[in-house]
């Protein structure tokens, strides 16, 4: 490899260098003082209007929900969903009892997504999906009652950037979070799915395709009246919101129900102001997506461990961080990944044991120093407060966009932000930070009625919540 040929050329690394000077330029460079928040968050707002103006301004695509009434309490029935995100498929049945018995009953499974189906064809991914669903149905117990006469409905959370054309249709705009399967973008996969379950022999409707935050938000809005805007940090991010009507110059007067929609601002590829290093310039490069998601490559959960890989090759190379060699693991991109991170900052053994053990198991270092095992530790926490306080940053930008709309509405009473993904989580440094800055942005007095709520695995109920809303057999 170029970086051991180089080395040897230069008779070996000396161990005494120190890794000291690429540390302080990484976290000089990755800081996120206040005034860089503040601009982060103006800018948020601002690429919020112009993606509402549709004048392609900004990064944010707000896209349209086609969701106009929020789950009430009152949907009755059995419903499914069907929800697939970054590294999981997961499957749900929901009898749902109206007002006073609310979920009478729940079930789920989850499948992790095969590797070679995220570079697949479209038919092999969703005959992949329509078949565990199908599996899944079939176990349906008397506990469950379907309607004599109907279709099973299906609320399809599907993960990524979709144009909606209508409640249940949408063309995919592209794959995020390392998806690369061929044939999809451009096709509806509301069509997909309803084929590649045909092709299984089931005869079920999908009645609502949401995105997982939009099914965050219903789901969460379900128990929670105050609910306004729903954020996912996991594998990758993304953020909506509830919008009036008459605030979307693109929909040009259009107006229906209640005036009211949720969007969904794919904040993912939102990008301006953004403290970056050269490591995330050239992760960005290398991915099946340059250019794209860059808010999403900073702070979410697929790209973290990458970045903080890159840093400690650096380290290895130039300053030796772990000795002479640098180890072959450790040039593998992805192999270090966000929960590793997590591990290695929460490790409160003598000596960082831990941190030594997961340096070995995963990127295959031998032997390391505490002095190279808290560099380690330096290096994964200055990644994860970037990555922690900009998304908090990007939710103040919402929270004021909302705010500089309707005067009072929103800072002046109890709003709730709900919540969910791996990395929120189980990742409670990260999740600190993120909590931090949104209080250092908000203030004393508004961050009092800003209420960050985890709603654990709310999109599935909520996606079928939203098929109920929006069933093909419901009364109007
Ligand atoms: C997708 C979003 C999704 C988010 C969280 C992003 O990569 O573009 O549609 O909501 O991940 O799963
Ligand atoms: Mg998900």
């Amino acid at each position: 490899r170029w970086a051991a040929a180089r080395c040897s050329a230069a008779g070996g690394r000396v161990a005494a260098a120190s890794a000291g000077p690429i540390l302080r330029e990484l976290q000089r460079r990755c800081a996120a003082p206040l005034p860089v928040l503040r601009h982060v968050a103006d800018a948020m707002a601002a690429d919020m209007r112009a993606g509402l103006a549709g004048d392609g301004a900004g990064d944010l695509k707000m896209i349209l929900s086609y969701v106009d009434s929020l789950p009430t309490g009152n949907e009755k029935g059995l419903f499914y969903a069907l929800d697939l995100g970054g590294t999981n498929f997961r499957v749900l049945r929901v009898q749902l009892g109206g007002k006073d018995q609310r979920v009478v009953d729940t079930e789920f499974e989850q499948v992790s997504i095969p590797q070679e189906l995220m570079y697949g064809t479209t038919e092999e991914l969703f005959d992949f999906i329509a078949s565990g669903l199908a599996s899944f149905v079939a176990k349906e117990s008397e506990k469950f009652h379907p309607l004599e006469g109907r279709k099973r409905e299906i609320g399809f959370t599907f993960s990524f950037p979709v144009k909606q054309t209508s409640i249940d249709s949408g063309i995919l705009i592209k794959w995020t979070k390392g998806f690369a399967v061929s044939g999809t973008a451009g096709k509806d996969v509301v069509a997909c799915l309803t084929e590649a379950m045909k092709r299984q022999g089931l005869d079920m409707r999908v009645s609502a395709l949401v995105n997982d935050t939009v099914g965050t938000l219903a789901g969460a809005r379900y128990w929670d009246d105050d609910v306004m805007v729903a954020v996912i940090l996991g594998t990758g991010t993304n953020a909506c919101y509830i919008e009036r009507m008459d605030a979307i110059p693109k929909l040009q007067g259009l107006q229906t129900g209640s005036g009211k929609t949720i969007i969904n601002t794919e904040w993912g590829a939102f990008s301006t102001g953004l403290p970056l290093t050269e490591f995330d310039k050239d992760m960005d490069n290398e991915s099946i997506n340059p250019g794209e998601q860059i808010f999403e490559k900073t702070i979410s959960g697929m790209y973290l461990g990458e970045i903080v890989r890159r840093v400690l090759l650096k380290m290895a190379d130039v300053s030796a961080l772990f000795g002479e060699s640098v180890p072959d693991q450790l040039s593998v991109p992805f192999t270090l990944r966000t929960p590793d991170l997590c591990a290695m900052q929460n490790d409160s053994s003598d000596g960082l044991k831990e941190v030594g053990l997961i340096l070995n198991d995963v990127v295959g270092v031998k032997k390391s120093s505490l002095e190279a095992r808290k560099t380690v530790i330096e290096v994964c926490d200055t990644i994860v407060k970037r990555g922690g306080r900009l998304a908090g940053a990007g939710i103040v930008g919402i929270l004021q966009k909302m705010e500089e709309d309707s005067k009072g509405l929103i800072f002046g009473k109890r709003t709730v932000v709900a919540m969910d993904g791996g990395l929120y989580e189980h990742y409670p440094q990260y999740r600190n930070y993120l909590k931090d800055a949104v209080a250092e942005l908000l203030g004393d007095e508004d961050s009092k009625h800003v209420v960050i709520e985890h709603t654990k695995d709310g999109s599935g109920i909520g996606a079928a919540l939203l098929a109920a809303a929006n069933s093909k057999y419901r009364e109007r």
